[in-house]
């Protein structure tokens, strides 16, 4: 008896053992020089199929459907690569790998590492990357954001290429273009400033891009009709998408475009983030990763079925869209750090920000910044720390949330400012500090401190941050309700009047709040999407940013543009330590419920406002509050504050006061 249940027990044991450990064994390719290396005279094609028997390369007219040119085999290299080099000049040449694993052939596949495709990325083309650099591109330079260039100087607008020009209003011409985000003094009918000029007169420092890499849910092919979609379904990651450039069967054109698009934005004076989803792909089975190298690119769930079985029908689903790549193993390590390493260079990129980034262990993400900032030194990283499911791996080794003080010069979003702001994201009804609803102050202090540890902040969630620079404060992004719409479903019985105080206080409460700030572009007029909570694949109807909301909001674009601009005026809303943050932010302790009152030392943090007073009603009641003795100025542009008598302030529903002594 003893003996068969030892018996069971080893056999479990080895079972899991040669689970865990059966990619461990593939060798790994050290140098950079994977897929295509081109010349005029030769073309060196490498891929990495460790387990594969034989490997061919089939060369193809075009992109999509017409017949092949021919087919080689590749020889047998080192450390698992099979390659071939082709002594003529193949530019314009399409190309697809296929490897046999166990005498099957896999299925004709893209080069993971192809930086130029067609049409819909079914292909690879062979070219000289050089002539896709737009005029003076050697010359582009990524501006200063502020004196400092540190993150927590930062002004994040985030857009979606297909929103910012969709829209008749938009004034911009090649709309849903990357064309279109290059355009320059595009007006709205009643002259107001749209797109581009627009980003820069609110006074953002930078524009996060939803997903411009290559996705795979548009059909490139068919321009004319108005498919929409965010983009997080990763095809090719060193390409950019097609249907964002005006010829998507040319490889080089939309690398092209894309970089004129980059280069109009340096020249405005804006920097570039990069929205990327290297935590899963598009497809599973017949993702290329897995065509190549059956199972070693993703995580697997923990089980006892035999192991030839394993890369098949275990894929683990911590992304909720099928399978979740495994950056630990070693090959998609490099794969992940090399593909931002590429697009920080031969894109000018900025900064990126990573999608469901709790997926991603901690060391590939700390490696990955140490390779970024070496490049660029005050380049901006951020994600998603939490996922979209269970992953088998351990908590304490991934880029959660929680873990954010283990991650190094990468921030996570907060989703207690912006659940403490405007309510819960997940429940439509929830109402937040910001209209009304008690029992928040707390969570809205922790924001104000970007998350980081102060003796007068009482909030269940540990201090995650170690720096301001840690944190994303952010209230509204393209996931969920917009924040007006969010107001108009959990807050139906107020009048407009009071919710558009509610979207300005939430707004303030974000400026004023320590951390990197990041808004969603069209918050700063009243942006719906008609109560579409999840609009990935919606309408332009829904998606387009509708641009005559400028005019009809004028006064309240006026007011988020001044906020931004006391922010880039004043140090004391930048702090980059968490000591300044626990030292110089101070909170009246006995505020009345529904109310925030805190003051910041702006003379240390050598701000020509030498005392700052603010205090955030969320409440619907006026209030009455008595303010520091001496002589206060007040900063906002439409003062909320009534009447300031002695040192009694009266501070109006849903809304703000900031005062100054200079
Ligand atoms: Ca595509």
């Amino acid at each position: 008896m003893h003996k068969k249940i030892l018996f069971i027990l080893v056999l479990f044991i080895c079972q899991n053992m040669f689970a865990q450990t059966e990619f461990d064994h593939y060798p790994v390719y050290a140098p950079n020089d994977l897929g295509l290396t081109y010349t005029k005279n030769a073309s060196t094609f490498r891929i990495w199929s460790p387990t594969a028997d034989a490997a061919e390369i089939i060369f193809y007219k075009r992109g999509d459907d017409s017949s092949v040119i021919r087919k080689t085999s590749l020889l047998k290299d080192k450390d698992g690569c099979w390659s071939v080099t082709i002594e003529a000049d193949l530019a314009g040449q399409f190309y697809v790998f296929r490897v046999q694993i166990e005498k099957e052939w896999s299925d004709e596949v893209t080069d993971p590492y192809a930086k130029l495709v067609g049409v819909n990325g079914k292909r690879a083309m062979v070219a000289d990357l050089k002539q896709t650099n737009p005029n003076g591109w050697e010359q582009d330079k990524s501006p200063d954001f502020s004196t400092e260039n540190r993150p927590t100087d930062a002004i994040i607008y985030e857009l979606h290429i297909r929103d910012a020009s969709m829209h008749p209003q938009s004034g911009i011409k090649q709309k849903g273009k990357f064309a279109g985000l290059a355009e320059w003094g595009t007006t709205n009918n009643e002259g107001f400033t749209t797109g581009l000029s627009h980003i820069k007169e609110l006074g953002a420092t930078h524009v996060h891009l939803l997903p411009v890499f290559d996705f795979s849910s548009i059909d490139e092919s068919k321009p004319g009709n108005a498919h929409y979609n965010w983009g997080y379904d990763p095809l090719n990651y060193n390409c950019p998408e097609g249907s964002y450039s005006s010829n998507p069967y040319d490889g080089l054109t939309r690398v092209r475009e894309m970089k004129e698009m980059i280069q109009a934005m340096h020249q405005h004076g804006l920097r570039v983030i990069m929205d990327v989803v290297y935590n899963h792909t598009a497809k599973t089975i017949h993702s290329n990763f897995n065509q190549l190298v059956p199972g070693y690119y993703y995580r697997h769930k923990k089980t006892t079925q035999p192991p030839e079985l394993h890369g098949r029908d275990t894929f683990s689903d911590a992304s909720g869209c099928g399978n979740e790549t495994a950056s630990e193993m070693p090959m998609m390590r490099k794969f992940i750090i090399e593909s931002v390493v590429y697009w920080a260079k031969e894109y000018h990129i900025d900064g990126f920000r990573f999608d469901l980034m709790g997926i991603h262990d901690i060391e590939t993400m700390n490696q990955l910044s140490k390779a970024l900032h070496a490049i660029k030194p005050d380049i901006i990283l951020y994600g998603e720390g939490w996922t979209a499911g269970a992953s088998p791996i351990p908590d304490s080794q991934r880029a959660l949330k929680t873990n954010a003080y283990k991650l190094d010069r990468i921030a996570v979003f907060s989703d207690d400012i912006r659940d403490g702001i405007k309510g819960s994201v997940f429940n439509i009804k929830a109402k937040g500090f910001v209209s009304n609803q008690p029992g928040l102050e707390e969570q809205v202090k922790f924001g104000v401190v970007a998350s980081c540890r102060h003796e007068q902040v009482h909030y269940p969630v540990k201090a995650y941050a170690t720096t301001p620079a840690h944190v994303i404060s952010y209230c509204e992004c393209h996931d969920n309700n917009t924040l007006w719409d969010k107001l108009m479903l959990a807050c139906a019985d107020d009048s407009e009047a009071d919710r558009t105080r509610m979207q300005k206080l939430a707004n303030t409460i974000l400026l004023c709040s320590q951390g990197i700030p990041f808004l969603h572009a069209g918050t700063e007029f009243l942006r719906s999407k008609q109560g579409v909570e999840n609009s990935y694949k919606s309408s332009d109807d829904i998606n387009a940013i509708d641009w005559s909301l400028k005019t009809s909001h004028k006064e309240l674009v006026e007011y988020i543009r001044s906020l931004i601009r006391m922010r880039k005026e004043h140090p004391a809303f930048r702090m980059f330590q968490a000591e300044q943050v626990e030292k110089y932010i101070r909170f009246e302790e006995h505020a009345e419920p529904g109310t925030v009152i805190f003051t910041i030392d702006g003379k240390a943090m050598g701000d020509s406002w030498k005392n700052i007073w603010i205090a955030f009603n969320g409440s619907k009641l006026e209030k009455k509050l008595t303010i520091p003795q001496g002589s206060w100025h007040s900063f906002l542009p439409d003062n909320n504050a009534k009447a300031i008598v002695h040192d009694n302030i009266t501070i109006a529903a849903y809304s703000a006061v900031i005062l100054y002594q200079p």
